[in-house]
């Protein structure tokens, strides 16, 4: 059975995910501060952590710092902060992908198994194929082919692909992908990647203006849905 902790000190909010959750055959662990789920944490073992950035003792941020100092678990980012600054921090810290409160649940549970899904395939299972209605990549071969013809990508824009399909359905914050792909010191330079996604929208999506693969969140990174 997989074992989540919730870190929110809202109790209703707590209570509602913890029913919804066991409804859907978690096992559910409570923490209503920082200082209880990082004792949680430390205790054993956990499949996904669920964290709001807000929390009484200590800031949401500093759960996913401590977390990240002895474990790689996936965590998930509950922020009823408009600030992209927090979220962006938060993904920085650690955290795998966000929600922004108010959220429907069906949202969260679609982020929770994408979350997984994605640790599961670091896990060495990883396929270098990726196949979409619109396109088919070979990430080893280094093919792309759209409507069975060949397409042509730079190797930057492999590159790009890669740490993106990495983390396939899951939020990648640009200071990541600019650090990962152009090198540290490159973390400001989100104009390179306005300029490589558009080219990349224009070679593989159906609908460059209208993305369904390469997604922008505004301000705060990318996504490959897919
Ligand atoms: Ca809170």
């Amino acid at each position: 059975m997989q074992r989540i902790l919730i870190v929110e000190d809202e109790d209703g909010l707590r209570r509602a995910l913890s029913i919804n959750l066991r409804a859907r055959g978690y096992e559910v662990e409570t923490a209503a501060t920082a200082t209880a789920a990082l004792r949680i944490a430390a205790a054993g073992r956990l499949d996904l952590v669920i964290v709001d950035l807000g929390l009484p003792d200590l800031d949401g941020g500093e759960v996913i710092a401590g977390i990240r100092g002895w474990s790689s678990v996936p965590i998930i980012v509950l922020s009823a902060r408009d600030s992209q600054a927090d979220k962006v921090k938060a993904l920085d810290a650690g955290a795998d992908d966000y929600v922004t409160k108010p959220f429907g649940m069906d949202e969260l549970l679609a982020r929770i198994r994408a979350t997984q899904r994605r640790f599961e395939q670091s896990d060495g299972h990883e396929s270098a194929v990726v196949e979409t209605p619109a396109f088919r990549l070979d990430l080893a071969a280094k093919r792309a082919e759209r409507d069975g013809a060949v397409v042509r990508l730079t190797p930057t824009e492999w590159q790009l692909v890669e740490v993106l399909v990495r983390h396939r359905g899951n939020l990648v914050s640009s200071a990541q992908l600019l650090s990962e792909v152009w090198g540290p010191g490159y973390e400001k330079e989100t104009n390179y990647l306005r300029v490589y996604f558009a080219q990349l929208r224009r070679k593989l999506e159906p609908h460059p203006s209208h993305p369904l693969y390469f997604i922008t969140e505004p301000g705060i990174g990318y996504r490959f849905e897919g």
